[in-house]
């Protein structure tokens, strides 16, 4: 480095330096602000999961607090639709890996940082390869993500070994609503503590659907359920089709006209289908910010970063604007750091069938391809395939008088989504 580019470099820092040089009352009293200690600041390995909405802001904001070595992991490419938002992203750019861009940007723009792109899953890698990192943080919008590196971070912690404890800052935002959460895996609660949070949707019964449509959204579900269903137009349902949807747009129209109700469009037909929430470039800037600042925190005691005590940030924007910080409780029958299984609500005259599909909607399950064993029996699974033959005909057998669970029997469900998991359930007959 030349005189001058250190006193550039000097300049630049200036404002971050001053809030790390000088000692606060929240401080410990022996907060360091040696040379030496300053000068390990960036040079933490940070891993960023997502470079979309979120993770543009996130890798921007590490890059202007001074972190100089991140990784980021992404599998999707760049669409003409993110551009509204995802401000690393450029027209020439569509269909290009989001990882890469978003990389290549913040290190043109910010010198000095280094960013390495990842353009796959997350499930692609193995745990030597996040034992590297100091602390990981998720700009997601998906739950079944998040699930999987939470209960990968959790697994990984080793006691005789404090490297191994990796602090997830989590951040996720909804339209005007938004959240960041800090976890130390196994000392804080965890992600799956918290999955009743993500309760899936409430789903609207089909004789409504059926008989008396009341909103757009009925005409378009009853068009997705069973308009399609009865005239099967393609052989099975691609939501990225536009073709596919303009048919389920049309049916959906027709029968709004029918009911004179107002409101069906393609693109709230494409959003009931996908499930699209609105993403809002502003909401985004304020969680990533405040994920960075943990980051910073937790990076040099700067000041008391969120975690140990309170966990959890709520932002709301949709009416004015409110924040709340608390504390989420552990859960001793959390799949993932607890030990203890969790009452499971069934009713015995139900088959197996029907409570392998409660496993979806279930709040604090939420799991799509379950298999079921009890502690001495398999009941049902999905794979291998001869497996599934095999266990196939209980799916049609009663719970209670077939197959003979056993009020506040124990059963074990696996899911594909989480291979490391099983998750434990005692039944509960109502
Ligand atoms: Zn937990």
């Amino acid at each position: 480095m030349t005189v001058n580019e250190k006193s550039n470099s000097t300049a630049r820092w200036q404002y971050l330096d001053r809030i790390r040089k000088t000692k606060g009352p929240f401080n410990d009293d022996d907060y360091d602000t040696s040379e030496e200690v300053l000068s390990m600041h960036g040079t933490q390995k940070i891993l960023v999961i997502g470079a979309g909405g979120l993770g543009c802001e996130i890798l921007k904001d590490l890059a202007m607090s001074g972190f100089r070595d991140i990784h980021v992991i992404d599998m999707d490419t760049i669409d003409v639709s993110n551009l509204n938002r995802q401000f690393l992203f450029r027209k020439a750019d569509v269909g290009k890996y989001k990882a890469e861009v978003a990389a290549k940007f913040v290190e043109r723009r910010v010198k000095g940082v280094q960013i390495t792109a990842h353009n796959c899953k997350i499930q692609d890698f193995e745990e030597d390869f996040y034992m590297q990192f100091q602390f990981v943080i998720c700009g997601l919008d998906s739950i079944e993500a998040r699930r999987w590196i939470n209960a990968t971070l959790v697994n990984m912690v080793d006691d005789e070994n404090p490297d191994s404890l990796k602090p997830l800052i989590d951040g996720g935002t909804e339209g005007f609503k938004g959240q960041t959460r800090v976890i130390f895996p196994t000392i804080t609660p965890c992600i799956e503590c918290q999955l009743d949070l993500y309760a899936p949707r409430a789903a609207v019964p089909l004789c409504t659907l059926a008989t008396i449509p009341r909103q757009p959204e009925h005409c378009i579900e009853w068009a997705h359920i069973m308009a399609w269903e009865q005239e099967k137009p393609f052989p099975t349902l691609d939501k990225d089709d536009p073709e596919h949807i303009s048919w389920l747009y049309k049916k959906a129209l027709a029968r709004a006209e029918e009911f004179k109700i107002p409101g069906v469009t393609y693109a709230l037909t494409q959003g009931v289908v996908k499930n699209i929430i609105p993403a809002i470039a502003s909401t985004n800037a304020i969680i990533a910010a405040s994920c960075c600042n943990e980051a910073l925190k937790i990076a040099t005691s700067a000041a008391p970063y969120m975690g140990m005590n309170e966990t959890y940030m709520q932002y709301q924007g949709d009416e004015s604007i409110y924040t709340n910080t608390f504390k989420y409780a552990k859960k001793e029958d959390c799949a993932v750091c607890g030990n203890l299984p969790k009452p499971l609500q069934v009713d015995p005259k139900w088959t197996l069938q029907e409570l392998l599909d409660s496993f979806a909607t279930n709040a604090s399950a939420q799991l799509k391809k379950p298999s079921i064993r009890t502690e001495d029996k398999t009941l049902y699974m999905q794979f291998p395939p001869a497996l599934e033959e095999q266990t196939r005909p209980n799916l049609e057998k009663k719970l209670k008088e077939d197959l003979g669970l056993e009020e506040k029997q124990e059963i074990a469900v696996t899911d594909p989504a989480f291979p490391a998991l099983s998750f434990r359930f005692f039944l509960k007959f109502s």
